[in-house]
């Protein structure tokens, strides 16, 4: 059996690894020079910055089990005990968000008004849409004040979204799962409170932690480990155009991404001495070259996997074209030496607050290893469902935005020793009301498909831990 996966970043060399594990022939094709899509580190004078995500929590046996396949547990590095504090930025300051409902009592993060509010969650109805905004279901259990605060906030954390397009039951599906049991969230805690502490020592004791996890030279670690893992059987500069049907299976068509100027090493003319590629066209500027496949992996970001597929389904193409993105931009602000910087895991803002920046991590607090001893770094997340301009700034109004809400929220007036812009478009899927419903429509739509197959951030969870999970489970 032979297999094509489209796109390295971390769902297309994950599932292509979990295939090569299994013996299957499989070939990975990526557009760019380097594997890892949106996940990458930067090394920047001894600071060590992430393209996307800052790391992941150590909570799925499958990814434990992956890094112990690649060796790379001693690599690991766990976020300081300090990454418990985290901060809301609401009523003009930054508020210690309680890491649990009694602990909420004694905190200022609202006003007592919404603490009662919040109380009044043990009478909550349940809900009985098939799918529903985040906000409605939110307001529905703790009131207004407390969603367009503390839920927005958490949403914005993982989604950068907006809480009244996201769907719940696409994005907290354990929440769903909690009101239908109990109805009252707080009843279920209570109730589900102790099974949920055994299974949180379980996994403990098994060397998940629960806690956020990176690698001792960032999450490029796992990213090199497995493009090494993989071999030549990865691609780089290669970028799939088309893919067709055939009456025994798929066919790819692959160009190089490299025009005349910048031939790289080994084009894909050269590489047509592979016995499974045969030579098609070259048109001056991309050489291309066709490849037939059992199987096909479309693990792109959806627009890109719509434009692949327009030929093959246009149905398809049209559900992938229509999963919205958010566009964002992580913005890193290093300091060499900053009098008192803030320590904790860093704040985020909800967008009721209307400020420019969607939050900060406090990185060189929780992960000291990323920046020099005495350092200080902050990546602050800018843009997302709400304010997509703002990606779009250059980068003399992206770093004055920045360090004018830094100055604002946390006080710093010194000037950053540098500052990096990392901007990503299309950014962010946003799993939106009717997520699931489209997402029933695909599935139906790849049957008539056999050997398609789609990963990655677009379906069914946005986070690294999410797609390791989907490529160990993957079955062709
Ligand atoms: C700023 C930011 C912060 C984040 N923070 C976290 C976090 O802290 N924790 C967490 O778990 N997750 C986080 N995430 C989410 C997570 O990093 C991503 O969801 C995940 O890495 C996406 O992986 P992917 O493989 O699905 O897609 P991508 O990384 O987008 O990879 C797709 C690949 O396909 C390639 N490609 C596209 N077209 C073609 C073509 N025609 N032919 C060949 N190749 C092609 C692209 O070049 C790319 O390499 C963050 C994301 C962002 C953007």
């Amino acid at each position: 059996m032979k297999v094509a996966v489209i796109g390295a970043g971390i769902a297309g060399l994950a599932s292509a690894f979990s295939l090569k594990r299994r013996g299957v022939d499989v070939e990975v094709f990526e557009a760019a020079d380097r594997p890892g899509g949106v996940l990458g580190t930067i090394e920047r004078d001894g600071f060590l910055l992430e393209t996307a995500a800052v790391g992941f929590l150590l909570r799925e046996p499958t990814m434990l089990e992956l890094i112990d396949v690649l060796g790379l547990r001693e690599r690991l590095r766990s976020a300081d005990p300090t990454a418990k504090h985290r901060f809301v930025y609401t009523r003009g300051a930054l508020h210690a968000v309680p890491s649990s409902p009694p602990a909420l009592l004694k905190s200022d993060v609202v006003p007592l008004s919404t603490k009662l509010r919040m109380a009044a969650e043990l009478f909550s109805p349940r809900g009985h849409a098939e799918d529903e905004s985040l906000g409605s279901f939110a307001r529905r259990h703790v009131g207004a004040h407390a969603t367009s605060i503390l839920v927005d906030a958490v949403q914005t954390g993982i989604y950068a979204g907006d809480v009244e397009r996201l769907s719940v039951h696409a994005t907290f599906p354990q929440m769903v799962e909690l009101e239908r049991r109990h109805r009252s969230l707080l009843l279920g805690m209570m109730r589900e409170g102790r099974s949920m502490k055994a299974a949180a020592a379980a996994r403990a004791a098994k060397g998940l932690s629960g806690v956020l996890t990176t690698f001792d030279r960032g999450m490029q670690v796992l990213v090199d480990a497995l493009a090494s893992a993989l071999g030549p059987r990865l691609r780089l500069r290669t970028r799939v155009r088309r893919l067709s049907r055939t009456a025994e299976g798929w066919r790819v068509l692959v160009a190089d991404a490299w025009g005349p100027t910048a031939p790289p090493s080994g084009t894909a003319g050269e590489r047509a001495n592979d016995s499974a590629l045969r030579f098609v066209a070259d048109d001056g500027s991309a050489r291309a070259t066709e490849l037939k496949v059992d199987h096909v992996i479309v693990a792109t970001p959806a627009p890109v996997a719509s434009e692949l597929l327009a030929s093959v389904d246009p149905l398809l193409a049209q559900e992938l074209s229509s999963i919205p993105y958010a566009p964002i931009a992580a913005v890193h602000v290093g300091f060499r030496s900053l009098p008192n910087p803030p320590t904790g895991f860093g704040f985020l803002v909800p967008s009721a607050e209307q400020r420019g920046i969607l939050g900060a991590l406090y990185v060189s607090s929780f992960f000291p290893h990323r920046a020099p001893p005495g350092a200080t770094l902050f990546t602050v997340m800018v843009g997302g469902a709400k304010h997509p301009e703002r990606v779009a700034l250059d980068d003399a109004a992206l770093e004055a935005l920045v360090l004018k809400e830094l100055e604002a929220i946390l006080g710093v007036r010194q000037p950053p020793d540098f500052v990096q812009a990392i901007r990503w478009h299309p950014g962010l899927p946003q799993y939106e009301v009717g997520h699931l419903a489209r997402m029933a429509r695909i599935d139906a739509a790849l049957k008539q498909h056999p050997g398609l197959h789609l990963a990655g951030n677009p379906y069914r969870g946005v986070s690294v831990l999410d797609c390791v999970k989907a490529a160990a489970a993957l079955s062709l």
